[in-house]
Parts: C-alpha cells; sequence; structure tokens
C-alpha cells in the first residue's frame, strides 16, 4: 500500500514525522561533520531526506530503519552507493559501535516514543566521537540543563556524566511532515573522554539518580536515609566525607557529587 505520492503509509505508532525543510538538514549535516574515514550510523532514517545529504559526501552510511517499506525503499534508492547500507532493524536491538566497525558518529531524527532509551543506547561504550539528534525541545533542555535548574532531572545527570552536551539549535513543527505536536531541537552529544560514570556502573548509577530525583525537593539527608540503607548516622558520615551540607537538595548535586555519593554510599554498605 502506498500513499499517493509513492510513500508508504505514515505509521503514527514509529513516531514518524519526516523533514522536509532542506535549510534544516543541511543544519543536521554540518553538525554532523563526519571526519574522513568515520562512519555515519543513521537511526530512522525514513524517506531518506538526511541520508540524501549526507551521502553527498564521502563517509560511509549505515542507516537503521525498523520500517520494513521505507528501508526496501531506501534500498533501492542506495542500491547504486556502496557507501550507504540500510539495515531493517530495532535499532535498540542493534549493536550500533559492531554495525559500524571502526570509528563513527551517529545521527538521528529519532523517534520521540524511544528517544531516551536511543540516547542511553548509543552512550555505551565503544562510543561515537559525538551524536547528533533532533528530540523534542523540552527534552534537549533538560539533557543541557545545569544543577538546581527547573528542567534538571535524571536525564541531564545520566547524559552528563557521560558527554557534554549542547544544544545546536531549534527546529518548528512546519518543518516536519507531519508536523508533531511541539516543538524539536537539535542536540549534539560528545562522550567525555573522562566519564564520571564507568561503564560498569552505568546501570546501577541510572537507578541511583532516578530515586533521588523522585525526591528532588528533599534534603539529601532525608532523600539519601529514603534511597539507601544507610541509618542518620551512616549518612551523615557519607555527607560529610564528601563536603555535601546535609540540608542541600539532591536537585542541586551536580552529576560528580550525585556519583561520589553513589561511590560512597556502596563503599559503607559494603564494609
Ligand atoms: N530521519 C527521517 C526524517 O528526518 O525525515 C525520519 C524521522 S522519523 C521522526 C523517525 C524514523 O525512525 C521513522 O522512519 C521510523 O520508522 C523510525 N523508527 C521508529 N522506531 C525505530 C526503531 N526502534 N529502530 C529504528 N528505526 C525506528
Amino acid at each position: 500500500m502506498s500513499t499517493r505520492r509513492g510513500n508508504p503509509p505514515v505509521l503514527k505508532r514509529l513516531g514518524q514525522h519526516f523533514l522536509h525543510d532542506e535549510r534544516v538538514l543541511r543544519r543536521i549535516a554540518e553538525a554532523i561533520a563526519p571526519l574522513p574515514g568515520e562512519t555515519i550510523v543513521e537511526i530512522g532514517p525514513g524517506r531518506g531526506a538526511l541520508t540524501d545529504i549526507l551521502a553527498e559526501g564521502e563517509n560511509a552510511i549505515t542507516a537503521i530503519e525498523i520500517d520494513k517499506a521505507l528501508s526496501e525503499k531506501l534500498r533501492v534508492r542506495y542500491a547504486k552507493n556502496p557507501r550507504v547500507k540500510i539495515v531493517e532493524a530495532d535499532v535498540l536491538k542493534t549493536d550500533v559501535a559492531e554495525l559500524a566497525g571502526g570509528p563513527f558518529v551517529v545521527a538521528g531524527n529519532v523517534p520521540y516514543y524511544i528517544t531516551t532509551p536511543i540516547i542511553f543506547h548509543v552512550l555505551r561504550a565503544p562510543y561515537p566521537r559525538h551524536a547528533v539528534f533532533l528530540v523534542q525541545l523540552e527534552v534537549a533542555q533538560r539533557i543541557v540543563a545545569p544543577p538546581g535548574s527547573r528542567t534538571y532531572g535524571a536525564l541531564s545527570v545520566n547524559v552528563q556524566a557521560v558527554a557534554n552536551a549542547e544544544i545546536v539549535f531549534e527546529v518548528p513543527r512546519g518543518a516536519f511532515s507531519p508536523p508533531p505536536k511541539v516543538t524539536s531541537a537539535v542536540v549534539k552529544i560528545t562522550p567525555r573522554p573522562d566519564p564520571i560514570v564507568g561503564p560498569e556502573d552505568a546501570v546501577r548509577f541510572r537507578g541511583f539518580v532516578q530515586a533521588l530525583f523522585g525526591m528532588r525537593r528533599k534534603q539529601i539527608a532525608n532523600a539519601l536515609r529514603s534511597v539507601s540503607e544507610l541509618n542518620t548516622q551512616q549518612v551523615a558520615e557519607v555527607l560529610a566525607s564528601l563536603g555535601i551540607d546535609p540540608q542541600t537538595r539532591s536537585e542541586t548535586l551536580s552529576p560528580e557529587a550525585q556519583a561520589e555519593l553513589m561511590n560512597a554510599v556502596r563503599s559503607v554498605l559494603l564494609v
């Protein structure tokens, strides 16, 4: 089944909003800026609007698209371009680094229903040099939010613990077809050479941070007692050892402080 313009039907459940504004697409390509020899892994190429622009360059492109009809169309379109590989798969079940097979960057106007899982799926060792995602503006703001700000939360801490993130530019609803309900933004996420949390601790850290932000307005001494098995005295000792005021609210603690806190709690519990 095809729509009138020869495109497969839009599948809302897959978060399909296709970019058609060429200026926006070119600005995204500029932000991706692959180095010679890097593979660009594109997540959710859709109808290939961004892929077409990326394919103007010299880099290899591996595009992962879950929609069978769209993948087939793309495969036909790039059949004569050996630098473009189309993989029909769920990105969350795909080893992105292995697929790239060498140095890589990640790009994608990602489906909004799984933005956060995709970000954490990509932010794993071996890391891409950077990832450029088009996401909801509100999500982009949460990713880059500094400690203590209104939008600072678990997503900010978990991304900032392993990467530097910046909003590159905003994208209005009208740049898409069909238009999404909200404004979007391009966010560039660059893994840090010195991640605060190692791969072995990433999942534990996410759980710890999530629990702390569940009590973001509470003083840290009370929040820590609730989320850990420490007693009042142990909590006081842990906070004193890190120089954290017990009256500080969790929502003002930097990613570094939250990681130190997790490690300190763990070392007390392991004694
Ligand atoms: N990049 C295209 C563009 O800018 O026009 C399409 C963007 S659209 C917001 C998101 C794309 O991701 C859709 O083509 C959708 O089918 C695809 N997609 C959704 N879930 C996916 C998944 N789990 N794995 C891979 N692709 C997925």
